[in-house]
């Protein structure tokens, strides 16, 4: 299947510096800024700098160093945050939607970090 990529989407627009951003870190392959309607007290988008849809096509075609490099963020960004539940931190919960049945608004892959408050039981 091949996946396409939408370059008029609003990540790739904050990503080319049209729309702007309040962004909590940036590496040579990831950008991470706050949600512009947040969820939680601690409410902050990732996203790959490459085109990437959603996550399996990030997982399926990036390289190596994209996805080290965007896997290692999030965590670093969890330390940031100080919301790490081994490190003295209350937690924190990931989201990545995906496509029509994911409900995902915006075909640029995110990982939404949550936290800073008790998110609730989302599976039963
Ligand atoms: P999705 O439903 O695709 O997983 O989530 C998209 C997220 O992007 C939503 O939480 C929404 O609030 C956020 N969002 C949409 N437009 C913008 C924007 O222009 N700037 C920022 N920072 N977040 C946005």
């Amino acid at each position: 299947m091949a996946y396409s990529y939408d370059p008029q989407n609003i990540f790739a627009k904050i990503l080319r510096g049209e729309i702007p951003n309040n962004t909590v870190m940036e590496t040579e392959h990831t950008l991470a800024f706050k949600d512009i309607a947040p969820q939680a007290p601690d409410h902050v988008l990732v996203i790959p700098k490459g085109p990437y849809v959603c996550y399996d096509h990030f997982a399926l075609e990036a390289s190596d160093a994209e996805i080290v490099d965007y896997t290692r963020t999030i965590g670093e960004i969890c330390k940031m945050l100080g919301v790490q539940p081994g490190e003295g931190g209350n937690g924190y919960r990931l989201i990545s939607n995906a496509g029509d049945d994911g409900v995902q608004e915006v075909p640029h892959l995110h990982v939404h970090i949550l936290g800073g408050r008790v998110l609730g039981r989302m599976l039963q």
